[in-house]
């Protein structure tokens, strides 16, 4: 057995140091290797902006936790939210039953989201409401005596979770689709939008697009996009006015739009939905991540009263599919509290600080030798760098900076907890550009 513990922090008790070893050769965490897996790190609590260690440090966290902690861990109102309701029942089926969170919880999301999105499936993540979303067209086409319409197009560069249907609409490079080349969805791809954000609009970013759109609308079920930000796939945001042509073309051909909003999603980019950048509303959007403030895993697939009813009218009478832990009480209690402090309004004035001290902050990094690129919108801040990082170098110089950012490739990304403050915007900021001096921490190309 591999004991290698090099480079694990010191100061921990005998228990916690056995604990990790365990972790080190039994557990697997995301895609990592079980053979030379890069060390983590003991988490022993959280609270607030902060991740505390257990070998001592504490850590302002950057990623909230993958995008999904909006007010902060360890949150009162989202404590009891849970506690509330544990007491009363933490879960039942959905078959058959139902209960008050989930009903608050669809009724806000039809709310909240772009107009026409009457109907919501609760699902467990963000991968299977991108699941229903696929089958949610498949199944429409169906109904509509068009089964010919059964192939989903999308873009390159693209992310939407790691299941089949949903790993086959993700980048074929990125998601390595060589190695699943015969059970994946064939599907078909467009070049990534090129107009970042804030550049100049020009119409011959969606000409491939547009070209694909006419040539296989007949075969075509759905488009699906990550509206605004590419995430996953790049961290690269690209001009609204793509995302509005998306919309005319899935229109002029007939084609259902599907938009991913499961990392964008409420506030993030300094709109609501980042839909609203581009003023449109999809047929189906899929909502997850930061459903319940990053308390539990959620997951809702929205779509129009038209797509819905064709669906029931269709021959199988219903939508196919049913997971276990459907709509669980406990997540849509604190998805409740949760977007009843998001609707408190106070995440418009904590992203556009984030986005201002981004901007003075991150943006100036172009001029570093090791920097191709920087961007900021809203809540996310990226530098991309010339070299891949040396993740475990450069993850050990951030826990000692008293950081937690864990980049990918050679982009080192932050979007923050929204409570997250000056004093603390600046320190994740400030650690970015020391590593970035470190040759340590970065690959040689
Ligand atoms: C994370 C993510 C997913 C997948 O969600 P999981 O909860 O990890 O299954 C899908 N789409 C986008 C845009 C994401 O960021």
């Amino acid at each position: 057995m591999s004991t290698n513990l090099r480079s694990l922090p010191l100061h921990m008790n005998n228990k916690q140091t056995e604990k990790l070893k365990f972790d080190k050769n039994h557990v697997w965490h995301p895609y990592t290797s079980m053979v030379n897996p890069l060390p983590s790190y003991l988490v022993e609590s959280a609270q607030g902006v902060h991740i505390n260690l257990a070998s001592g440090e504490k850590l302002v966290d950057g990623m909230s936790s993958w995008w999904s902690v909006l007010h902060g861990y360890n949150h009162p109102e989202l404590n009891k939210a849970l506690v509330t309701q544990s007491d009363k029942f933490s879960h039942v089926m959905f078959g058959g039953l139902t209960h008050e969170p989930a009903i608050d919880l669809c009724n806000t999301l039809i709310e909240l989201t772009p107009s026409g999105l009457n109907k919501v499936f609760l699902s467990d993540s963000g991968s299977v409401s991108v699941e229903v979303a696929l089958k949610m067209s498949l199944q429409y086409w169906h109904s509509k005596n068009k089964p010919e319409k059964h192939k989903i197009l999308t873009v390159k560069n693209g992310y939407h979770g790691d299941t089949f249907a949903a790993m086959a609409v993700c980048d074929p490079v990125n998601g390595m689709h060589q190695l699943f080349e015969p059970v994946l969805m064939k599907n078909l791809f467009a070049p990534a939008p090129t107009i970042a954000f804030h550049q100049e609009w020009n119409d011959t970013d969606v000409e491939e697009l547009s070209a694909m759109f006419a040539k296989h609308h007949n075969e075509i079920a759905a488009f699906i996009i990550e509206p605004i930000v590419q995430g996953a796939g790049g961290m690269r945001m690209y001009h609204p006015n793509y995302l509005k042509a998306c919309r005319d073309l899935c229109d002029q051909y007939n084609v259902l739009m599907i938009v991913d909003e499961i990392a964008t999603g409420l506030g993030r980019t300094g709109k609501l939905f980042a839909c609203e950048w581009a003023d449109i509303s999809p047929d189906i959007i899929c909502l997850g991540k930061t459903l319940t403030g990053g308390y539990m895993t959620l997951a809702a697939t929205l779509c129009t009263d038209e797509i819905a009813n064709s669906i029931s009218n269709g021959e199988a009478g219903c939508f196919m599919h049913g997971p276990t832990f459907m709509g669980n009480p406990l997540a849509c209690a604190v998805a409740n509290a949760s977007l009843a402090i998001l609707k408190r309004n106070q995440w418009q004035q904590q992203i556009s600080t984030m986005e201002r001290m981004l901007k003075d902050q991150l943006l100036p990094l172009i001029n570093h030798v090791r920097v191709k690129d920087t961007r900021v919108l809203g809540g996310i801040g990226v530098v991309e760098a010339t070299e891949n990082v040396n993740m475990e170098a450069i993850q050990k110089r951030f826990v000692e900076m008293g950081v937690w950012i864990r980049p990918f490739g050679k982009l080192i990304y932050i979007m923050p907890p929204f409570i997250t403050n000056e004093e603390q915007l600046t320190l994740l900021n400030n650690a970015i550009g020391k590593v970035l001096d470190d040759d340590t921490c970065f690959h040689r190309n």
